[in-house]
């Protein structure tokens, strides 16, 4: 659900300098379909500039992340995980076995949200959901 987000035209809104090695992992990012970590990254911007640092990745991916431009998911499992930050909501389910993260969206379940919130006094303006779970037919 991250795809189609032009990472550079959000760069470009919120005033920041796009370096080539910036435009390099901006693009990775807007392409990405998973939800990859720094070493992820880090991998597939190497395979494109072979010059770009994993610490160059870790600075962009938090200049992104406090510009708004990237989500920042744990995930259970301690590493952080990016995605660009999207206009169309979506929560995650993680196969605890294979780390695989799947994307939902389910109506009731916002709905839900909205009103527990309600009764509790507040307007709910965000939240997160993360489902773990193991796969009920894996192996058959
Ligand atoms: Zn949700
Ligand atoms: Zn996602």
């Amino acid at each position: 659900m991250h795809r189609n987000i032009d990472i550079e035209a959000l760069c470009a809104d919120k005033g920041l300098r796009i370096t080539e090695q910036r435009r390099t992992i901006a693009r990775i990012l807007s392409e990405a379909e998973d939800h990859p970590d720094v070493e992820t990254l880090h991998e597939r911007a190497a395979a494109i500039d072979p010059k770009i640092s994993i610490a160059t990745v870790y600075r962009t991916v938090r200049l992104f992340e406090e510009a708004g431009i990237l989500e920042r998911h744990e995930f259970g499992d301690g590493r952080s995980r990016y995605e660009a930050a999207s206009d169309a909501h979506h929560d995650h389910l993680i196969d605890v076995e294979t780390g695989k993260v799947i994307e939902f969206v389910d109506e009731e379940l916002e709905a839900l949200q909205r009103r527990i919130a309600e009764k509790l006094g507040f307007r709910l303006v965000d939240h997160r959901m993360e489902l773990y779970g193991v796969a009920v037919d894996r192996g058959r």
